[in-house]
């Protein structure tokens, strides 16, 4: 599996989807020593002459220094460039920081960014090097979320979490040693983010039968061979074992590729994931924390497979009921709640077509078959995140019961695409189930 997946880099190919999918990455390097190599990596993928590290203060200790001073050592121009940690702890992704970073790079001249670090270096580089027409590679520094190979920017814009659309890096490189040693609530966030995958998948596989969006099984199991080694013993992940940290890395890098390869988030992204953007949406309008996206999306992961149990139950839906529109009073701040209900009345087509298509006995039963499969139980996702030391409840992620649940009975307002949360809603298992699945699977 690697290897055939490592002829994929730089490729385009004929896919069984009936697609052409197109990877722009050129290298994926996960080896000691592979930061020594920067320098012909940066002249291999870019021809750069000219370039910028960027990192905040403890990437910069970690991985950064190291990568400047090899770049030099190969006779190239290089230049650092620390970005400025956001009030709560780290830097963040949002319109600000785009604003004082773009013009830096700007006048550095460089030719190609190289981006250390993990989730928000690697989101403001891959932002602006798309802004200035530039190439740029990233020096991983954990294996937190699956980002490094996808082409859109996870960002704050006004206040609304939005995806924007870039281009991947030319080239992912880390070091085992790195990786392995970054803070474990990094590497089990990484763990959340990659197990989100069966159910982001369930949700594609059911948008693919309700309403014919487009679905691809090669990209959907791109991970399927090499998922055994977090999975068959996840409290390897929480010890930092190289094999399943590494097994992990990997993963992260190809479930990310996957959103690449398709040009959609749909193969990593569900409803699972918006629990964890609702819960940061929500935090930013009322000035709170939250915890690293990973970690959240492990609780969304047991939401989701809850939420799954539940509807597979039912023999026959009840009359389908269209879920409540967005909530201004929730959302708070205006801007924030006129861009969620615009995304908002951009579903409502594809709830209607949902809602018309599970009135049908036969669709329901077709989907009870298609899904069961695929989703996981919650004793499993709950049995994964326990054994690999990921957040387990609402006061692992430093959310109270009230605003858990106020984020479970919105995030369904977020996005367009269709989602288990939306069909939760128009069975009729939402609201009433977000009590009981809080109760049952999310308090300690
Ligand atoms: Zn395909
Ligand atoms: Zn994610």
């Amino acid at each position: 599996m690697r290897n055939l997946a490592n002829e994929l880099l730089g490729s385009r190919f004929a896919c069984e989807c009936g697609r052409e999918h197109l990877l722009p990455i050129r290298q994926f390097v996960y080896e000691p020593g592979a930061v020594d190599a920067l320098g012909e990596i940066v002249r291999e993928a870019s021809g750069a002459k000219r370039a910028v590290v960027v990192a905040d203060v403890r990437t910069w200790e970690v991985c950064g220094r190291r990568a400047l001073n090899v770049l030099r050592r190969s006779g190239c121009h290089a230049e650092q460039m620390l970005v400025a940690d956001g009030p709560h702890d780290g830097p963040v992704c949002d319109d600000a920081t785009f604003g004082a970073l773009l013009p830096r790079l700007r006048e550095a001249q460089a030719d190609v960014v190289v981006a250390v670090g993990s989730g928000v270096i690697n989101d403001l580089c891959k932002w602006t090097s798309f802004e200035l027409g530039l190439p740029y590679v990233v020096v991983a520094t954990a294996a937190s979320m699956n980002g490094y190979a996808a082409a859109n920017v996870a960002a704050r814009i006004d206040g609304v979490k939005v995806l924007v659309e870039a281009r991947p890096p030319v080239a992912v490189i880390a070091e085992p040693a790195v990786i392995e040693q970054a803070p474990r609530e990094m590497t089990t966030a990484g763990f959340g983010d990659t197990i989100a995958k069966y159910q982001s998948n369930t949700d594609w596989a059911m948008d693919n039968l309700l309403s014919d969006e487009y679905y691809c099984g090669f990209c959907a199991g791109i991970v399927n061979d090499i998922e055994h080694l977090y999975l068959d013993h996840p409290e390897d992940v929480a010890k930092g074992n190289s094999r399943a940290v590494g097994g992990l890395f990997e993963a992260l890098f190809w479930t990310g590729a996957a959103m690449t390869l398709v040009g959609t988030s749909a193969p990593a992204s569900g409803g699972e994931h918006l629990l964890s953007h609702t819960l940061d949406m929500a935090a930013d309008v009322h000035q709170r924390r939250h915890d690293l996206h990973g970690r959240q999306v492990g609780i969304g992961t047991l939401f989701s497979a809850a939420l799954y149990e539940r509807i597979l139950a039912l023999e026959a839906p009840a009359p389908a009921s269209l879920p409540a529109r967005v909530d201004r009073a929730f959302w708070s701040s205006p801007p924030v709640f006129e861009a969620i209900a615009k995304q908002y009345e951009a579903k409502r087509a594809n709830l209607e077509i949902a809602a018309r298509s599970i009135a049908k006995s036969d669709v329901w039963d077709r989907l009870r078959a298609c899904v069961a499969p695929l989703t996981k139980s919650p004793a499993t996702i709950q049995d994964w995140l326990r054994r690999a030391g990921g957040a387990l409840t609402a006061a692992d992620i430093g959310c109270s019961r009230e605003q858990l649940a106020s984020a479970v009975l919105h995030m369904h307002e977020i996005r367009k695409r269709f989602t288990v949360v939306d069909l939760a809603w128009l069975v009729g298992a939402l609201p009433g189930a977000a009590d009981e699945i809080i109760d049952e699977w999310l308090i300690g």
